[in-house]
Formats: structure tokens, sequence, C-alpha cells
């Protein structure tokens, strides 16, 4: 791998194979920052997976709250999802049926 000689940015000292500076303990290694910047990227898109599949289970914890009002307001939501997807799926088949003629 060979030397890498780093000049510390903010305090000026010449560091050897180091990530960080050994003076000032800052990161110097461009290599870490960019390992870390793509950490911080991941980790944001896993986030908002998590909320897309939290959304998605939104009816389904509802459902399950014990708050009645909240556990009413989950079936509403839950009817509705069940309600709209019966007829999408019958408008699909109803294209489906027209396109074939
Ligand atoms: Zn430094």
């Amino acid at each position: 791998m060979g030397t890498r000689i780093i000049i510390c940015s903010n305090c000026g000292t010449v560091n050897k194979n180091s990530d960080y500076c050994t003076s000032c303990n800052v990161l110097i290694s461009d290599k870490k920052k960019r390992a870390l910047k793509a950490k911080e990227v991941k980790e944001k898109q896993i986030k908002e997976a998590i909320d897309d599949l939290e959304n998605q289970n939104l009816a389904e914890r509802l459902k399950k709250h014990p708050n009645i009002f909240y556990k009413i307001l989950g079936w509403i939501m839950y009817s509705v999802i069940t309600v709209v997807s019966i007829i999408a799926a019958g408008l699909a088949w109803i294209i489906a049926m027209i396109a074939a003629g």
C-alpha cells in the first residue's frame, strides 16, 4: 500500500498512514470521509424505506391500537384501501376486457 502522507487541513501536521490527525484528531483521510458519506446516504435510504413500510402498515397498526378511536380509524382506512383496490382490480379487468375486444 505504501506510505500515505496527508497534511492536516486543520493544524498543518504531517501525518503518515493515518485516517485521523495525530495532533488534533481531525478526520483527514479522503477515503474515510467518502466511506462515511456513503454510509450516511445508505442509512438515510434505509430509514426512508422503513418509513414507507410503516406508512403501508399504518392501517394494520391502527387496527391494533389500544385507543378505540384510532382502532376505528384503522378499520375505516383498511376498508377504504380494500374497497379501492377491489375497484382498481375491477377497472383493470374491465379495461383488459375492452382492450381484448
Ligand atoms: Zn491536525
